[in-house]
């Protein structure tokens, strides 16, 4: 595989980039080599500046669980184009995805619109702080939920990849209001709530973490939680910014029948393009401004381009409940074959998964937390990652991220991509 044009705009980025990116684990530093410059996407497959192909188990990072360049996205998106791309006033597409939303999830009576997870998740938190009158959070080690500041620390994905959970650039001041609990460990929550519970605004957590690889919570954690967070008068926030519209239509909350006070949203919600959202119950958001007194804006908030990729990619999804079956059924196919080539080779791995969220860990041990996920043999990651990419499979490149089915795979794709594994997993037995 050649990859010659792709190092010379390598070459080129990084004068002009730190680290020739605009997001650092794209800059494959964690699976030791370059990375290809995606030129095209179509369907399952991404098409590199070299005319290389793979199949695509990213899907920028979540987003395209109908794959690259729906026909329907695509149209939707030509038509409202000649509109014009921007006026920052209300658009009706706006109401339409709004509605969408609201009426599909059950904890969610109001939504505000933002343009990133990072958004949502930051004025989430200011949100449960105006409406609590309170100053804590607390989140969990290795669940990542964008990069504001209070939320930078013990975190996971590109953080976690590159070394650096707990930025500098963060003050104390800061830090100390955010406090880390350990994932799973209902001891641990117990213990927190007990010791500083009346000051706590809100918690904060990914409902089937992603940014660890993939680790659901169990059930018994999330009720617990539900109940201190009642009992204590915290708001509970589910970050479904990746799980949102992922592992099931009606969100990751549907899975463990549970109700947050507060939903983020991003990736899927935007159809490909940048948006994020958090909503909850009307008496919590109606404290935003204008109506009440929590501030957030956007310019380019409710951007009418992003609405329509949203509301179409939502449309599609609702209309056609037997796309998660589908995506279910491909990835039951695809950690099964992977299951069974690690057995027969020999090669000490576990899985996770939750719909069509998979991880295998390079661990023998079973992964339920940040302490578990880090025993995985991230160089025997970056050899199956290098390997696959040779055979023409884009997997994310790092352990601790999520492979993402989507609607475009085949079931021929997924049998290619075993036997491809078949061949990595050899190499990687090799080290
Ligand atoms: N929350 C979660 C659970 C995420 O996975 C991410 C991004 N991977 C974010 C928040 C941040 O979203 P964004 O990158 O759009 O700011």
């Amino acid at each position: 595989m050649k990859l010659d044009r792709s190092l010379q705009l390598f070459e080129e980025s990084k004068k002009l980039m730190p680290g020739g990116v605009n997001s650092p684990v794209r800059a494959f530093s964690s699976v030791g080599m370059n990375p290809p410059f995606m030129k095209r996407g179509q369907g399952a497959y991404l098409y590199d500046e070299d005319a290389n192909h793979y199949i695509d188990y990213v899907a920028s990072w979540g987003p395209l669980i109908l794959g690259h360049c729906h026909p329907q996205v695509v149209e939707k998106l030509k038509e409202i184009v000649e509109q014009g791309t921007s006026f920052g006033t209300p658009t009706e597409i706006e109401s339409k995805l709004a509605k969408l939303v609201i009426e599909s999830i059950p904890s969610i009576e109001m939504i505000r619109m933002v343009n990133s997870g990072t958004e949502a998740t930051m004025t989430a938190l200011r949100l449960a702080r105006g409406y609590t009158g309170r100053s804590k959070i607390v989140k969990f080690s290795g669940n990542y939920h964008g990069h504001s500041d209070a939320l930078l620390i013990k975190a996971g994905s590109g953080a976690l990849t590159h070394g650096v959970p707990s930025s500098p650039g963060v003050t104390e001041e800061t830090a100390k209001n955010t406090i880390t609990a350990e994932f799973n460990d209902i001891e641990n929550i117990e213990a927190i709530f007990k010791e500083v519970g009346q000051d706590i605004a809100g918690v904060i957590i990914e409902p089937v973490a992603g940014n660890m690889g993939v680790v659901p919570m169990t059930k018994e954690f999330a009720q617990r939680l539900r109940e201190l967070t009642k009992e204590y008068g915290s708001l509970l926030i589910f970050d479904e910014v990746m799980t949102g519209f992922r592992v099931a239509f009606e969100c990751a909350q549907s899975l463990y029948g549970i109700e947050p006070d507060l939903t983020c949203f991003g990736k899927i919600i935007g159809g490909g393009l940048p948006v994020g959202a958090f909503g909850g119950k009307k008496e919590i958001m109606e404290y935003l401004s204008p109506l009440g007194p929590v501030y957030q804006a956007g310019t380019l908030s409710g951007n009418p381009l992003a609405m329509m990729a949203g509301y179409t990619t939502l449309s599609i999804l609702k209309g056609n409940p037997e796309i998660y079956l589908d995506l279910e059924r491909r990835a039951v196919m695809l950690e099964e074959g992977l299951k069974q080539q690690v057995k027969e080779i020999g090669i000490k791995a576990s899985f996770n998964r939750v719909g069509s969220m998979l991880c295998m860990f390079f661990t023998e041990v079973e992964v339920v937390d940040f302490k578990t996920a880090s025993t995985s043999d991230t160089e025997k990651y970056a050899v199956f990652f290098r390997e696959m990419l040779q055979q023409g499979v884009y997997l994310a490149p790092s352990q601790y991220e999520a492979t993402f089915i989507s609607a475009a795979h085949t079931d021929e794709m997924i049998q290619q991509t075993i036997e491809a594994a078949g061949k990595a997993l050899k190499k990687v037995k090799e080290l």
